[in-house]
């Protein structure tokens, strides 16, 4: 490969991404504290701070404590000088949100779309109303630096593909691609765990933590993998599939069209079928008729004393149990957050799941390690990380932050 030089213009793009993260990291800053950390010149730090100013991403809030002669002004991050939409896309809606620079929500929304089943018109529809959100929010287009896109399933980053979504029912559909040539902006497309990942380590609870997991249990089973500060993705940048993992040979026939994973097991869909093996009644139900409500009459049941629904839940912590215990055997997180809109039916599985880890989790590869059970089902963290996904970009060393890299 012939390597070519690096042109001034790209020096000083360079050289201006540096100054914004160092602004972010060290808010409020003066110029001549920026000088001596950058070790850029005194001239390049005034003239690119001054063009950072006339683009509105860097503001002037202050001036620093005189020690003689001329008060220095303090420099920090515009919220407003850019702006970040990320969505989050499910069967029957999709929840957009619109962050500020500081990754702070301006405005989100709920929008009702049938995206099941539908693929590339359904793309073609999302395009649609973001451009209405876009105008319904009041900022300029121009502010807008991109679209981050949370989806379940694999997804090929590189090219913005969701891979499999089993929940709507997408194959090999182009997401980045027909979106960013309708709202001309960059698009990025990721897996919808690893974006509550991103999120959880940019701004929630994974903050001061390195290594950690994010477990998604509902509608479906995902997992994020946060291993030394970054989400792993493996070699195709498409795993890891925690879902699939098969638990038994021959098993329940699961939404991806194996027999035995473990999703067959705790999904929402999972419970019902066990619920069902144990003499429970829910007819006339179909599997895609499987949604919050039911689990809610379940988790109603089991509360009332209906021992089949108990023993659903119970037997589905056990499986569970079994599932994450092979997690902290494999990466001996420090912190393992059950998310998705588990909602309180958690609450139903938490001894057996508890009692399983205890007896399978391998030496001390569990000491120590945080469980934290979110029982919200506000899934709003969710589009906030799929905007994530842009604001890393745009922080990122400009060198690595193109999409063609
Ligand atoms: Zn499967």
């Amino acid at each position: 490969m012939q390597l070519q030089p690096i042109g001034r213009k790209k020096i000083r793009a360079i050289n201006q991404n540096m100054l914004v993260n160092l602004i972010r990291m060290h808010a409020p800053i003066s110029r001549t504290q920026l000088q001596k950390i950058s070790g850029l010149s005194q001239g390049t730090v005034v003239s690119l701070i001054t063009q950072l100013i006339e683009r509105q991403l860097v503001i002037e809030t202050g001036m620093a404590a005189s020690t003689g002669g001329r008060k220095a002004g303090l420099l920090e991050l515009s919220p407003q000088g850019a702006y970040a939409i990320g969505i989050h896309l499910m069967e029957h809606h999709i929840i957009a949100a619109l962050l500020d620079l500081q990754g702070e929500i301006h405005t989100i929304e709920i929008i009702p779309l049938h995206l099941r089943d539908h693929g590339e018109e359904a793309v073609a529809l999302i395009a649609s109303s973001i451009e209405q959100f876009i105008t319904q929010s009041g900022v300029p287009p121009q502010k807008i630096i991109g679209l981050g896109c949370g989806i379940s399933g694999p997804v090929n980053r590189l090219t913005g593909v969701s891979v499999d979504s089993w929940i709507l029912n997408w194959h090999q559909i182009s997401i980045r691609q027909p979106l960013s040539e309708r709202l001309g902006m960059p698009v990025f497309v990721e897996n919808a765990v690893n974006c509550l990942a991103s999120y959880e380590k940019l701004y929630g609870r994974g903050e001061t933590c390195s290594d950690f997991l994010v477990i998604s249990l509902g509608r479906g089973l995902g997992l994020a993998t946060v291993l030394n500060q970054g989400v792993y993705r493996g070699a195709k940048g498409i795993g890891a599939e925690f879902g699939h993992i098969p638990l038994f040979n021959n098993g329940r026939l699961c939404e991806c069209g194996n027999q035995g994973c473990l999703e067959a097991y705790v999904a929402d869909y999972g419970i019902v079928e066990t619920y069902r093996e144990l003499g429970g009644s829910l007819e006339p139900l179909q599997r895609e008729q499987v949604d919050e409500r039911i689990i809610d009459i379940l988790y109603k049941r089991a509360q009332n004393g209906d021992a089949a629904a108990i023993l659903a839940f119970h037997r589905t912590g056990r499986f569970l149990g079994l599932g994450i215990a092979s997690l902290v055997n494999l990466y001996n997180p420090a912190c393992i957050m059950i998310d998705g809109g588990a909602g309180h039916r958690i609450e139903l599985m938490r001894d057996t799941m508890h009692s399983t880890l205890e007896k399978h989790i391998f030496s001390q590869l569990g000491q120590g390690l945080t469980m934290l059970v979110d029982t919200d089902t506000n899934m709003d963290n969710w589009a906030r990380g799929a905007g994530c996904l842009v604001l890393q970009d745009f922080f990122a060393p400009t060198l690595f932050n193109k999409q063609s890299l």
